[in-house]
């Protein structure tokens, strides 16, 4: 498949050409189409095959019809004055868990290019960062939330901040990194934040390795119906 027959929203067609992607990577390719038809994909990938706008392009694709809507339910970032204006709670449809804040400013990066001009708004949190900041961020409402592990639990103790309850994509980026570092109690708070309430959310694990502890996780989170890359 190519960027004009993967059925591409007309706003995510234009970004992705902004972008200067003229053709899909071979991951890409397989992962347009599979999280097009709602599969839960396992994509065994490493940095610079082009792993990050695989799963990004087909998810924001599919909010973007409905992005004027839930930019209706938040103030206006460019207007918003944090402490004044009413905060709003933080429901991001989309969560992107990763390793790093390295690794989480460059995916919101990516994250930013995709959603220009479509009223979609990702945020970015991470440790290390200042908390109240980040509160700010997400005060003035959240689509798409990129997030280390660590930081996404202190916030999920906040349901003031942010609440999960609507998740419908849970990205997990580099899982190996996140696994071999003892984050499993971690993962099961976040992964079992976005069950709760709403039954059908979308899982998508992306490892440049497959062990055990990986493997395992996909076993107890991924619908059988999975895809798998390599
Ligand atoms: P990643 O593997 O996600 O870290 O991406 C590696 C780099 O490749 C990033 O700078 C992307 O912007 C770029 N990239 C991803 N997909 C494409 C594509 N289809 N064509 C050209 N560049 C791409």
């Amino acid at each position: 498949i190519n960027f004009d027959d993967a059925g591409l929203h007309p706003a995510m067609r234009r970004n992705v050409e902004l972008a200067g992607f003229v053709n899909p990577t071979p991951i890409q390719m397989y992962c347009l189409p599979a999280i097009n038809d709602g599969h839960d994909v396992i994509g065994i990938a490493q940095t610079g095959s082009g792993k990050t706008a695989a799963y990004m392009v087909p998810i924001l694709n599919k909010l973007m019809g409905k992005a004027k809507k839930l930019a209706a339910k938040r103030p206006n970032p460019a207007t918003f004055r944090p402490g004044i204006d009413l905060a709003v709670r933080a429901e991001p449809l989309v969560v992107i868990v990763c390793p790093t804040r390295e690794l989480a400013i460059q995916i919101f990066n990516e994250a930013r290019k995709f959603c220009y001009r479509t009223m979609l708004r990702p945020c970015v949190v991470y440790g290390g960062g200042p908390m109240r900041d980040q509160i700010a961020s997400l005060a003035k409402g959240c689509d798409v939330l990129i997030a280390s592990p660590g930081r996404l639990v202190d916030f999920i103790a906040r349901p003031e901040v942010l609440t999960l309850r609507r998740v419908r994509y849970m990205v997990i980026d580099e899982a190996d990194e996140m696994l071999h570092e003892d984050w499993e109690e971690e993962f099961n708070k976040i992964l079992s934040g976005g069950e709760q309430e709403e039954g059908n959310v979308k899982y998508l694990l992306f490892s440049a390795t497959f062990p055990k502890k990986v493997r395992d996780l996909a076993k107890t989170h991924l619908a059988e119906t999975h895809v798998r890359f390599r």
